[in-house]
């Protein structure tokens, strides 16, 4: 059994839907490494309700 509930301990993204008092609550995140930085793909604004992304599922 793995005790970590998510690979993200701490993000500072506090615009995402999914952060929590500075936490990850996304079951799985994609994650792309760029020289030194980690920017996370499944960051998605909170504030998006007015907007209607087209979603691209394959
Ligand atoms: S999905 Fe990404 S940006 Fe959003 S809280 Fe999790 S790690 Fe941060």
């Amino acid at each position: 059994m793995n005790d970590s509930t998510t690979i993200v301990s701490r993000c500072d993204a506090t615009t995402c839907r999914f952060n929590s008092d500075m936490a990850c609550t996304a079951g799985q995140i994609e994650v792309s490494l760029s020289a030194q930085q980690a920017q996370c793909l499944t960051f998605s604004p909170a504030s998006d309700a007015q907007s209607d992304q087209p979603s691209a599922q394959n």
